[in-house]
């Protein structure tokens, strides 16, 4: 092991990010974890159960904590971006921006200062479909376990008001920007994904009708921390859902929209009708499909779902979505391609299973890396020293997530290790 060798930088601390840094540190090299949000955990986090055991994240997150949290050689930033890295493999030059979050970490907020500020914010957490106060925990499994502080969203009222209830220690409103610059010998890029933007789906009407949902929303739903606080219920009407409809390849496979497969929506959807089933007893589910891509182990799932005679499998793409002006339900049109008949169905709830773009398609890193056309970056990127791991790469779950980031991990220690 080479005892001088510079920092690995992991930017992204999602599952991947997560992966790579504990896996480096653990055999004693150092690493700088940047992450953009306040929170570490990336999207597995926003999942209510993650399949194919169907473990609530908390599973693997609580381990992974604690091995950063007792690891000194691993320093994580949140809220915290690569604004420039140049150099080469051995040798680069980061300069990493740092927002600030204006709560010091130095005591805690007691839940009775959060209730009584008036000003709140949209909840990205929850997909936007509730809300925060201001000053807010970001999520029940937050890491580090620190409260922050929406400024822009923060009234003058709330702002004299924190000043007179909280610990002075608690809070820093002056709290400025830094500005970090530092040297690093290796780079993992982990920066995942983000939901298709179901809007563009205009047959589909999400945007259009409230009881069409995306997948990502259906997490947020059955998940206690959710909006309905795990109730899976109607926007339109808080009323629970009976009878819900999930379409597949919501722009996945699809020319005008993502051309290539998701990889993990067919197995997202089917444990989506599995929270639905096991919360309500008498709820059916109707699957629409071009192929059910379940494949190795996971055909098990799939096969376990085939028995409970609550849960259809329609192969067929759905051509349009309608609302029923009243009642607000939603009228399929679908064309059974094994049966040939033409359906009109009509469900309480939509779930469209919307692919998985990479961040990287639209926020590029300030390196020239390769990408492919859809804004994956390749695994190896073009760069001696700078690795990929993730859905950074192509569309993958958690466990391809975790063996690349490892791969990331042993490719970040062999640079560093060259010459030696
Ligand atoms: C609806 C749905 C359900 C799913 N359910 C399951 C499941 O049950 N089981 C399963 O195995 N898989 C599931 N998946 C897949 C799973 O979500 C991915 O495998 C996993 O999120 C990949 O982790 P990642 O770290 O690569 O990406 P992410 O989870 O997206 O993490 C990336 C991290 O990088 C951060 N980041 C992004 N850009 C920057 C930047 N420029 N600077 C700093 N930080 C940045 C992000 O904030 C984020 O924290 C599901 C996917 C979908 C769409």
């Amino acid at each position: 092991m080479n005892a001088d060798a510079k920092p690995i930088l992991v930017i992204g601390g999602g599952i991947a990010g997560i992966t790579a840094a504990v896996e480096a540190a653990e055999v004693g090299y150092r690493v700088v974890l940047v992450e953009k949000e306040a929170y570490l955990g990336g999207r597995v986090m926003r999942m209510y159960r993650y399949f194919p055991k169907m473990c609530p994240p908390t599973c693997g997150f609580e381990i992974n904590a604690r091995r950063i949290r007792q690891n000194p050689r691993i320093v994580v930033h949140t809220q915290s971006t690569v604004e420039e890295l140049s150099g080469t493999a051995g040798d680069f030059k980061v300069r990493i921006r740092k927002r600030p979050r204006y709560v010091t970490g130095k005591c805690s907020v007691d839940d009775s200062v959060l209730e009584r500020l008036t000003s709140t914010r949209v909840n990205d957490f929850n997909q936007g479909m509730d809300e925060t106060k201001a000053l807010y925990y970001p999520h029940d499994m937050a890491y580090p376990p620190i409260h922050v502080l929406d400024r822009e969203a923060l009234s003058e009222a709330d702002e004299e008001l924190l000043k007179e209830i909280c610990p002075p220690e608690a809070l820093d409103l002056e709290m400025e920007e830094e500005e970090l610059k530092i040297g690093v010998g290796a780079v993992i890029v982990a920066t995942g994904w983000q939901p298709y933007d179901a809007t563009k789906l205009e047959h589909l009407k999400f945007g259009k009708c409230p009881n069409v949902l995306t997948n990502v929303m259906m997490e947020r739903l059955a998940a206690r921390g959710g909006p309905t606080r795990g109730e899976i219920t109607r926007p339109s009407d808080g009323k629970s859902a009976e009878n819900v409809a999930f379409v597949q390849c919501a722009g996945s496979r699809d020319e005008n929209h993502l051309p290539y497969c998701s990889a993990v929506c067919c197995m997202a959807s089917m444990k989506q009708a599995r929270y639905l089933r096991e919360k309500n007893e008498n709820a059916k589910a109707t699957i629409f499909y071009i192929d059910i891509r379940a494949v190795g182990r996971l055909e098990k799932f799939y096969f376990d779902l085939l028995e409970d005679s609550n849960i259809s499998f329609v192969k067929g793409k759905v051509a349009e979505i309608n609302e029923h002006p009243e009642t607000r339900d939603l009228i399929l049109d679908v064309e059974d391609t094994l049966s040939g008949e033409k359906l009109n169905q009509t469900f309480d709830l939509v779930v469209l299973a919307t692919g998985i773009v990479p961040n990287s398609a639209e926020t590029k890193l300030p390196i020239e890396l390769k990408y492919d056309d859809y804004g994956f970056i390749d695994g190896t990127t073009s760069i001696d020293g700078v690795y990929a791991a993730g859905c950074a790469t192509r569309p993958c779950d958690v466990s391809r997530t975790t063996k690349d980031s490892t791969a990331a991990a042993l490719k970040a220690i062999q640079c560093l290790n060259r010459g030696e």
